[in-house]
């Protein structure tokens, strides 16, 4: 019988090796799952992307000359679960072999390895050929240490790959780091970039996928949708960005604004998480518009070390602490979401924002996902696991590998510091330096007391407050304790007051 391979629904990278040329004893299998649909609730557009990518890449496939099984999630056939379809499958086939890509996620690579351990057939992982790095390379770089560092991994990375490097092979411009030129607010100009995603109908998929009973949050934007669905539109985005974005994404990277709701990002994470994108050549690309002049040093360098350095470590983290880490909760918070995480319906201003944006694209910036929404959660002591849940359904570009640290570890500090050497929060000053939604909020910035404060501010000392045991000691908190110890018992006991009646009344702030 034929070889059984399995295409995940994010490995859709028709570079991998698989695919140099058409085997008549090779059948592909792409099958969308109320599995892959439930693990979560999803936001609309992340369903619709994947299905259609997954569609259109069997598509592909078969145009190329390869044998396709393409399950629908309305298929007759479909047993809704991976394990149970592939039994089904090699039954239908008489396959005499099984192979699959090494998942990204612990779920599925945990899912795949147990089954095919019982299998009688022949059974084969081969690496998705995505990544710079192999997953266990992290805690091999890091054993032994305490905090493990970002810069290290990324400097390493940069040498390995000869990434922005000069004749000498040190980094280009004497720097590793342009960090610092690149934090500014967004005065709303140069203009916001044109978006150069495509434009497709999913209507009737989305009809389809309603019709499976399958359960989403946010808003489909189906007849009208602009995510990628395949390599070629991916790498037509990819241009775009890098002509009319990059030159300026270092300088606004930290911005935040309510006139633009992508600033200089690139919407490229999907495309990547996705594998229609390899990250080699979003790096490489990046570097060309440096070296032919096209874009400034400072931005460039800022793009590349969140690709080869954020997304290479937080995979690197996620393998060396799956499984247990999406049930750290260092700072033993348990605060239920309150409602208008689904709604985006609050007065304060930059969560409006953040969250209806996330509703409407299935996307909000980084900023937005770190000093805004991850923020507050941190702040006012919302359970991490549930909040790991939301950002992993909401984002089009989430996944468990760069998920979980992001949100456990870099955003709220609950793996007790691996990743963050402080826990990333403000008050409404750092908002209000990075932002314009201060403007127009109900609440005032300046404010930390009193019915009309900003609740970013009481909220923000009371944590420091509450969690002092925990994070007096660390030495990049010594000023924000130095301060708190100047207030007097007064001061620390209306910011205490402020903070209850804030948490108190959650649901309607
Ligand atoms: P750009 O700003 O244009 O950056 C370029 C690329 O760099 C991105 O496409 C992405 O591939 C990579 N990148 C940037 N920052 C990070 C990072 N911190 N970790 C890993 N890769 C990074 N990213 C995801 O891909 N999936 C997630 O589920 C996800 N969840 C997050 C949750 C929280 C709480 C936070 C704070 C961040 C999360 N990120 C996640 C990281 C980052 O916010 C997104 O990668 C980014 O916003 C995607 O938009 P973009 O493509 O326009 O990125």
């Amino acid at each position: 019988g034929p070889t059984l391979r399995l295409v995940l629904g994010d490995q859709l990278d028709p570079q991998h090796p698989w695919y140099r040329e058409p085997r008549p004893d090779v059948v592909y299998l792409l099958l969308e799952m109320r599995q892959e649909t439930d693990y979560v609730v999803h936001h609309a557009q992340k369903v619709i992307a994947i299905f259609a990518a997954m569609r259109d890449f069997a598509r592909q496939l078969k145009a190329a000359g390869h044998r396709v099984r393409h399950v629908a999630i309305d298929d007759a056939s479909n047993r809704q679960s991976l394990t149970a379809n592939l039994d089904a499958l090699i039954a239908h086939y008489g396959a005499s072999a099984f192979e699959w890509q090494l998942p990204d996620e612990w779920r599925l690579d945990a899912q795949l390895s147990d089954w095919a351990a019982r299998q009688a057939i022949a059974c084969r992982a081969v690496d998705s050929c995505h990544f710079y790095t192999a997953r266990g390379d992290a805690a091999e770089l890091f054993a032994g240490r305490k905090q493990w560092l970002l810069e290290h991994c990324y400097r390493q990375l940069r040498r390995r790959h000869g990434v922005l490097l000069d004749a000498d092979g040190n980094p280009e411009g004497g720097q590793w780091n342009f960090d610092a030129d690149n934090r500014q607010p967004w005065p709303g100009n140069p203009p916001e970039p044109v978006d150069s995603r495509p434009r497709h109908d999913h209507s009737a998929l989305w009809r389809q996928i309603e019709a499976a009973g399958v359960v989403t949050m946010g808003e489909s934007q189906a007849a009208e949708f602009r995510w990628p669905l395949n390599r070629a539109e991916a790498l037509q985005q990819l241009d775009g960005f890098i002509e009319h974005a990059l030159p300026h994404f270092g300088a606004y990277q930290d911005a935040l604004s309510g006139k633009s709701w992508r600033l200089f990002h690139s919407l490229l994470s999907f495309a990547l998480n996705v594998k229609m994108l390899n990250p080699r050549e979003v790096v490489q690309r990046a570097e060309q518009a440096y070296r032919q002049g096209r874009a400034p040093l400072a931005a460039v360098e800022g793009f590349i070390r969140q690709i080869l350095g954020w997304r290479e470590y937080v995979r690197g983290v996620y393998w060396a602490r799956m499984p247990g880490y999406t049930e750290s909760n260092a700072l033993g918070h348990d605060r239920p979401l309150p409602h208008w995480f689904w709604t985006g319906d609050t007065g304060m201003a930059c969560l409006s924002a953040a969250i209806g944006t996330s509703l409407r694209q299935a996307y909000a910036h980084h900023i937005q996902r770190l000093m805004v929404i991850g923020n507050f959660a941190l702040l006012a002591g919302l359970d991490p696991q549930q909040l790991h849940r939301w950002y992993l359904g909401i984002y089009i570009d989430a996944f468990e590998w760069v998920e979980a640290p992001n949100t456990l570890g870099m955003s709220q500090f609950a793996d007790g510091g691996l990743l963050a050497t402080k826990p990333y929060v403000s008050s409404a000053a750092y908002l209000d330096r990075m932002g314009d939604h201060c403007k127009g909020c109900r609440y005032d910035r300046k404010a930390k007391t009193g019915e009309r404060a900003c609740p970013f501010n009481a909220l923000y000392w009371d944590f420091f407050e509450r969690q002092s045991e925990r994070l007096r000691g660390k030495h990049r908190l010594a000023m924000v304790y130095k301060n708190l110890d100047k207030m007097t018992p007064a001061a620390r006991a209306a910011l205490r007051e402020q903070a209850a009646a804030t948490l108190a009344r959650i649901e309607t702030l």
